[in-house]
Formats: structure tokens, sequence, C-alpha cells
């Protein structure tokens, strides 16, 4: 399948539906407390997403049962929403997604519930940040590998973590995932150009050792092999016709992350 090259008006309908993600993943953040479960979760940003005037993209994907995916601490991705009660301390990554007149948002974070311990944090910060350098790197007339190169760069210069292989980023529109894989490791210069009406979602997943991971019996649940803890964190940008970036899931539109890193965002959206 080719890569699919978005209009002015259908980024516009992409951050309709972006923004719905980074509302409901912002109300979940909020929400997050020890002894609720991951049901309870779900059902909040089923409320969400259905007040939004939008639908889930995740609900019946390949049969899957929520309309997110949680995954605590050894859990890294594709975790399903059940009766498991969120604990103090827990590494807690939600990934959500969202339609809104046939237009998809994808984005994730991971949330340290009440007080973690310092390493829990760092490697939930690093997994972040290397997002942000990730997409950064994604300029306009970038290589696709660029991405990948900035996230391994910065996540190695900040301690021994393993990066996920078998997993990454995608392009995304009128379906959630599409050409083109985005990989989070790998050499610079490489691949397809970044071009304006791009749009992809970048999402590095890290664990505090093996980069190795398997799928637990419900099909879904991918776990670290090692039982170290992981982190996800995921945003949805484009480039704009201008040829500058926007971010369509953080509800700022990545300008406060990304104007850090001397980025400046696109108006155009
Ligand atoms: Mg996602
Ligand atoms: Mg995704």
């Amino acid at each position: 399948m080719a890569i699919q090259i978005k209009t002015l008006d259908q980024l516009k309908l992409m951050r309709r539906a972006g923004l719905v993600v980074g509302q409901t993943l912002e109300l979940l953040r909020q929400s997050m407390k020890p002894g609720m479960t991951t049901d309870a979760l779900d059902a909040i940003a089923a409320a969400h997403i259905k007040r939004a005037g939008a639908t889930s993209n995740f609900l019946n994907y390949h049969g899957f049962p929520a309309v997110i995916c949680v995954s605590i601490n050894d859990e890294i991705v594709h975790g399903i929403p059940g009766a498991r009660v969120i604990e103090e301390g827990d590494i807690v990554s939600i990934d959500c997604g969202a339609i809104i007149d046939g237009w998809h948002g994808d984005a994730a974070v991971s949330i340290g519930v009440g007080t973690v311990n310092s390493e829990d944090q760092k490697l939930m910060d690093v997994c972040e940040e290397s997002m942000w350098r990730g997409i950064a790197a994604g300029k306009n007339r970038a290589k696709l590998s660029d991405i990948g190169y900035a996230i391994e760069q910065y996540t190695n210069s900040q301690g021994t973590y393993g990066i996920l292989r078998e997993y990454g980023g995608h392009g995304i529109g009128t379906e959630m995932h599409q050409e083109p894989h985005v990989l989070n490791f790998g050499k610079a210069g490489q691949g397809p150009e970044i071009v304006p009406g791009l749009v992809l979602a970048i999402e590095p997943m890290i664990t505090r050792g093996s980069e190795r991971t398997k799928v637990l019996g419900d099909d879904w649940t991918v776990v670290s092999i090692d039982g170290s803890r992981g982190a996800h964190f995921e945003h949805t940008y484009c480039i704009a016709p201008d040829g500058k970036p926007f971010v369509l899931t953080a509800i700022d539109g990545g300008k406060a992350e990304l104007g850090r890193l001397g980025v400046e965002i696109s108006d155009l959206l």
C-alpha cells in the first residue's frame, strides 16, 4: 500500500480526531488513582470519546474488546482492561485512539501512579523525551529512518534500556495503521522522504531490561521477557503544507515540547 498524503482539509479533520485522543488521555491521567480497576479507566475513555462525537478505532480491532489498551509494569503494550486494580507505584501505560469523519488519531502515555521509584520515573521520562526527539528529527525533507535513529541515540545516551524491536510507529489516516512502518532504532538517512501531508504515529517502547518480549495467553498483552518494567509514549504528528510539523494528538499541537527542541510548529492547524 502506498503512503497516504493528506490535504490541509484532511489534516484538519485528523486534528479533530487527535484532539479527542489527547483530551481523553489527559482525562485518564487526572482520573488515575490507586484502587481503581483498569475497566474503570476504559469506561471513562469510552464515555469521553462518545461525548466528543467520535468513535473508537480500538474497539473490535482484530477483536480487541475495549477502547483503550492498559498495560501495567512489565506489560508494555496491548493490555486488555479488566478487573485488575491499579496500585501505588505502578507504571500504567494507556494507548487510545479515536475516529472522526473516517480519520484516525492514536496516542499513548505512561503514567506513574502516586509515588514511583526514581528508576521507573526516569524510564518514563527517557521514553517520552525520545518520542519528542524522534518527532523533531522527522522534519520536512528528512528521511524516515532519521526518526528511529534519533530515538535510539537519545535512549542509549541516557542509560541501559531495551528498545522493543518487533513493534514501532506507523503511518495513519483513513486507517489506524498505514504504511510506512517506523522503527524506533536504526541508521539515519534511509527510507522514504518526509514530505508535507505525511502523518505518522511515533511510539517508542522501552524497558529497564531486555528488548525481548512475549505475548500472554490472552493473545494481546505484550510483556517483557525478563519481567522488567516498560514505558510507551505515542503521538500522531503531521508535516503541514508549510513544511512545519504539528502534533495532532497534543493539546497544544506540540508547541511547548518541540519549541524546547528548537522546532517551530505550523499555525495552519
Ligand atoms: Mg497507539
Ligand atoms: Mg500506534
